[in-house]
């Protein structure tokens, strides 16, 4: 029956930059496919007709390409289960999941268990992302060609960088044979040391040892420099300082295929956050200074920044809640990154809503060499519907994701996710959002794909 399903999403704002469009207009899905985006599109009998709610937004569904799912390996962190439910709840459609799990995902077999997890769980697309390097090890190049057949959609070795110049120029010119790209975590580790804030005041006053801004920066250079010599696509993953976007900016200038993304919490956070050593405050890169802020917004706003992605990186109650310096790095974000910067970045007037949807949307789609942003007709029908207005309180235990480690818990935002649909499929409905009643009906009478014969 699933795959007979015809709906129509009437009432709604559509933004969908890739086909100009940004008004009123319904949205017609059939076989999981958006069939026709209109004014006052006709209702047919059998369809159901789900109301979207007044000031409602219908976007090609968000993608977050840079997630760690903790599967294989740290089921107790986080599963590519609970993950894929956070992601919709958070309203993405689909993720890219780092290869960090144990085993490190450099072989097909891994993906593919990465893949049945997600097909189990039936909710977001899960793409995995291979590792560069065997083992992660930074050694020896992980077969790339193999993992790009078992569907990987781009190799990193994130959490750390590919340290070696020639090792990742290689990596670089195998990648681009099977148009991915590498994701590279930018940090000179040789300058980074044993670093666990941002080296500058705050740190120094805290007594933290420091992670200087120029770690990322080198190896952003570097790798711009080789994306240009060898013509292939790199992509540099949370980027957090001034200097980092500006090397970026003039790689793009000079036509260097480099793209970069910057997640919530660097665009929101400084490391003043760090007074009183709160680990929910500690990641890599960590938290910069309010003139970083302001680089990065500069770049979110002239188009240097490609993408908004989360790094979502789950941690177990009892690894973060210990010192500072013993806490591992990371912090999730799939549950609040919609609303941050629905009230950070476009409430606050930096952006416009469509270029939020190029961010969270049409440019990972685009990086990632994967289906999604856009509604043009023919297309999967992945679907964010946001209610901009809705008053949000950030509340970690109502979190789907395992873990608890957010820096913005209990912070009260303006504007959130309605629903979320994934192949035509409702997967999500808020019940905090007006009117979401359409979505949770329409829900509750697809069949999911555990109960479908
Ligand atoms: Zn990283
Ligand atoms: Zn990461």
């Amino acid at each position: 029956m699933g795959d007979e399903t015809r709906m129509v999403l009437t009432g709604g704002h559509v933004v969908d930059p890739v086909n100009g469009v940004n008004g009123p207009a319904d949205v017609a899905i059939a076989d999981g496919r958006v069939v026709a985006v209109g004014r006052d599109l006709p209702i047919e009998p059998g369809m159901t007709v789900i109301e979207v709610p007044r000031h409602g937004v219908v976007c090609p569904g968000f993608i977050d390409m840079h997630a760690h799912l903790r599967e294989p390996g740290e089921e107790h962190k986080e599963t590519v289960a609970t993950g894929v439910a956070a992601a919709v709840a958070g309203g993405f459609t689909a993720v890219a999941c780092m290869p960090n799990t144990i085993p490190v995902n450099d072989h097909a077999g891994v993906t593919r268990l990465i893949q049945r997890k997600a097909a189990e769980a039936g909710l977001a697309r899960v793409y995995p992302v291979g590792a560069v390097t065997k083992g992660r090890d930074g050694e020896q190049l992980a077969e790339i060609g193999e993992l790009h057949a078992a569907g990987c959609v781009a190799i990193s070795d994130d959490g750390r960088p590919v340290a070696n110049a020639l090792l990742m120029r290689r990596a670089l010119e195998y990648a681009s044979m099977f148009d991915m790209p590498v994701v590279d975590h930018c940090e000179d580790r040789s300058l980074a040391g044993d670093g666990v804030a941002h080296e500058g005041y705050q740190g120094t006053v805290l007594g933290l040892r420091g992670l200087p801004a120029a770690a990322e920066e080198m190896i952003a250079a570097r790798d711009v420099v080789l994306s240009g010599c060898t013509g292939a696509p790199v992509h540099l993953a949370h980027l957090s300082t001034r200097g980092a976007v500006r090397v970026v900016r003039d790689g793009k200038s000079r036509g260097v295929s480099v793209t970069c993304e910057v997640t919530p919490h660097h665009l929101t956070l400084t490391d003043d956050r760090l007074v009183g050593y709160d680990t929910n405050y500690k990641m890599n890169p960590p938290l910069r200074e309010a003139a970083d802020i302001e680089g990065l917004l500069d770049g979110v706003r002239d188009g240097t920044v490609d993408c908004i992605a989360t790094d979502h990186a789950p941690h177990h109650y009892d690894e973060k809640g210990v010192e500072f310096d013993g806490a591992p790095f990371g912090v999730i974000g799939l549950e609040t990154a919609v609303s941050v910067c629905l009230d950070r970045l476009v409430h606050a007037g930096h952006i416009p809503l469509v270029r939020l949807v190029e961010l969270l949307s049409v440019n990972p789609a685009s990086i990632l060499r994967v289906s999604g942003g856009t509604l043009g007709v023919g297309v999967p029908a992945d679907i964010t519907v946001l209610a901009p207005d809705l008053a949000v309180t950030v509340d970690p235990s109502a979190f789907r994701s395992l873990a608890r480690n957010t820096p913005f818990g209990g912070w009260v935002l303006r504007g959130g996710v309605a629903a979320t649909l994934v192949g035509g499929r409702v997967v999500y409905a808020n019940a905090q959002a007006d009117g979401a009643g359409a979505f949770a009906n329409a829900m509750a009478q697809v069949p999911t794909p555990s109960t479908a014969s």
